[in-house]
């Protein structure tokens, strides 16, 4: 059997984009999970029925990173036949958040907002948002924790792991090197900037994980890539390098907009970042977004040692 590639998603739709099911050859891996729904499952039986197989033939779930929309449809497979399933550990915080007490999680996000420098008039407001976070979970105890050696069979291969922090801490894609096909993840996707930020929880600096990453894969002799949104693609060099090139405008960006003002906290550059829809525009959840970019920027550019933070966590050019 040919690995198949096949869409399980979108009930609803993640934000604008969709997350999407994949199913390798027999024995039947399915790398990722979708969105959770009934129509999640709908597609995904829909597609194991164009393979002759059904949600019983699938062996193990191999989870490329622990966000709910790649874990969606894991509850239903565990409660139906008690599929085991495969995550790294730096992921465990994401798939287990909710088991954090609300007091816990809001001073971890009070203490990210300090180091981000921002006020205390809008943080009421942030913190509800950020609140509402904690319940964006699937919470799933692995059985298998995935490291560099972990190994899946498939007919006539195996799929081989690579590990690629930077869009969470333990995101990883699965390699099919006899067949030449990548699983992607969220690690490069064919039509956006995969998300790198720094929030509560996450690594120190995802953003130069991420760079380090990309360059992990972008050598890989894959002729199609199954991306965990969007069509699959060939080309993963080409692709590699327009994704390098996208973070080193944002790189450059908020390089200058450091190096053109007084030293500046994370709240102020964000404020200041040319964004498509102005800050005042934004409301609080993009607020947090956008925070969480920039200072994965700010700190990746720190590391990199093209500015410097001070200890009021304000950044000035070096
Ligand atoms: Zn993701």
């Amino acid at each position: 059997m040919a690995i198949e590639s096949v869409e399980a998603t979108a009930s609803p739709p993640a934000a604008s984009i969709s997350a999407t099911t994949r199913c390798a050859a027999e024995p039947l891996a399915l790398v990722d999970a979708g969105v959770p729904g009934e129509r999640s499952v709908a597609r995904l039986d829909a597609a194991l029925a164009e393979l002759g197989a059904t949600s019983t033939d699938v062996t193990r779930i191999l989870l490329t990173h622990g966000h709910w929309d790649h874990c969606g449809l894991v509850p239903t497979l565990r409660a139906r036949h008690g599929t085991p399933v495969a995550l790294h550990p730096a992921d465990l915080a994401i798939v287990q958040r909710g088991h954090v007490t609300p007091e816990q999680w809001d001073a971890d996000w009070d203490a990210w907002l300090d180091a981000c420098g921002a006020p205390l008039e809008p943080r009421p407001e942030l913190l509800v948002r950020a609140r509402q976070m904690r319940g964006d979970a699937i919470d799933v105890a692995p059985d298998d924790l995935i490291t560099e050696e972990f190994r899946a069979p498939l007919r006539g291969g195996e799929l081989g792991t690579i590990l690629t922090p930077g869009h969470s801490a333990g995101h990883v894609v699965f390699v099919d090197r006899q067949r030449g096909i990548m699983f992607g993840g969220d690690h490069v996707l064919p039509a956006i900037n995969p998300n790198v930020s720094c929030l509560p929880g996450s690594e120190a600096d995802p953003l130069t994980s991420y760079l380090a990453s990309l360059d992990a894969i972008r050598d890989l002799d894959v002729t199609v890539t199954l991306p965990g949104h969007g069509d699959p693609f060939g080309d993963l060099r080409g692709r590699v390098d327009e994704l390098r090139a996208a973070r080193e405008r944002r790189l450059a960006a908020v390089e200058s907009l450091v190096a053109d003002g007084r030293p500046s906290t994370v709240w102020q550059l964000a404020q200041r970042y040319p964004w498509r829809t102005a800050w005042a525009e934004m409301n609080e959840i993009t607020h947090l977004g956008a925070l969480g970019e920039i200072y994965a920027h700010l700190t990746c550019l720190a590391t990199a040692g093209r500015l410097e933070r001070d200890e009021a966590g304000r950044y000035r050019a070096s």
